[in-house]
């Protein structure tokens, strides 16, 4: 009998916090009185994590593991969770304990209403540095203004996704996927749980800073094509800029003999402004090219060393 919910959990050197994890995730699948299965991702991890999930496969049925031959970064990670999973709603949460797992059951609530998409919006983040706090702000501000979609600020990838939602993102090709943007992009009804994040409960952030960074500029680019059209704006307003310039030039040249405009550092800032300009534009459009590229060569987004604990499914297929 297919689970009535998944669990999918990405864990990227976690080791320290698997166990606690399990315990207080087992207590809240024990109290929800339906079939789960729990599915954990290794992430490429280098740690003890596989070993441990390992055991945990072996001692508990609902335990169902995949391993991915490398690390392909958490959207890849929990990508192949939602492919994997059989529920008819799948919850996904961070494996640091930073996603309380007994919010589980108000998550399922707002799915019995009708709710296809659940996400938990954070009220709080709480022991975070001011310089992630201060950036995730920002970042979430910007994203809501240029995004094609309303992408809802303050929410991670913790959240409960109907059958159908999960379904539609799985027939989704796309390499960069920025998973909370899919969310947003499938529609359907959808709704917010609040919650307060806790600390990370042991080891370090995975998320350094270039992966948030990349993460980011995925996300805009994935979901704008206001970028794009800065360059326009940016090449109509040097323009101006130079029209501006000839107009005061020749009116110097006619009423000041002594015009201001002689010197060679003038030039070579116009040099500079303009090349820089230039430069980034075609990096924007590098930006785009690149993951064009990415998606032409149409790789699979991930490869399987060890799959454990799907056999009933997996046999049938
Ligand atoms: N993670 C992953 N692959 C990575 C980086 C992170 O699977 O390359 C997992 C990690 O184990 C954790 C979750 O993604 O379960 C969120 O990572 P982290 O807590 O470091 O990020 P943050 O809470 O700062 O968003
Ligand atoms: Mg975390």
């Amino acid at each position: 009998m297919p689970p009535t919910y998944s669990l999918i959990v990405p864990i990227f050197n976690e080791e320290e916090t698997i166990n606690v994890l399990y315990a207080r995730v087992r207590a809240v699948m024990d109290s929800l009185g339906e079939p789960v299965e729990l599915i954990l991702v290794n992430d490429g991890s280098r740690d003890q994590s596989l070993k441990l999930m390992r055991e945990l496969q072996r001692q508990d049925s609902s335990v169902c593991y995949l391993s991915l031959a490398r690390n392909f970064g958490h959207q890849i990670a929990v990508t192949a969770g939602l492919n994997f999973a059989r529920g008819q709603a799948v919850i996904v949460l961070d494996a640091d304990l930073q996603d309380p797992p007994e919010l589980i059951p108000e998550l399922i609530a707002q799915w019995r209403q009708g709710y296809q998409v659940v996400y938990a919006q954070r009220t709080k983040r709480k022991q975070e540095s001011w310089f992630k706090k201060l950036t995730a702000y920002l970042f979430y501000r910007l994203l809501q203004r240029l995004a094609d979609v309303t992408i809802p600020a303050d929410t991670g990838d913790f959240c409960l996704m109907d059958r159908q939602v999960v379904d539609l993102l799985n027939r989704m090709p796309e390499q960069n996927r920025y998973i909370r943007g899919l969310r947003s992009w499938v529609g359907f009804t959808q709704t917010a749980v609040l919650f307060e994040r806790d600390a990370r409960y042991a080891g370090e952030v995975k998320y350094t800073f270039r992966k948030s960074l990349r993460l980011a500029i995925n996300s805009l680019i994935s979901f704008s094509k206001v970028p794009l059209r800065l360059s326009t704006y940016l090449g109509l307003f040097t323009a101006a800029l130079a029209l501006g310039m000839v107009v005061l030039v020749l009116y110097w040249r006619l009423h000041q003999p002594h015009s201001p405009l002689t010197g060679l550092a003038a030039i070579v800032i116009a040099i500079l402004f303009l090349g820089s300009v230039q430069l980034v534009c075609i990096g924007i459009l590098g930006e785009y090219i690149g993951r064009i590229y990415e998606e032409v060569k149409g790789r699979p987004l991930y490869t399987l060393a060890e799959v454990a604990g799907f056999e009933p499914t997996v046999t049938k297929k």
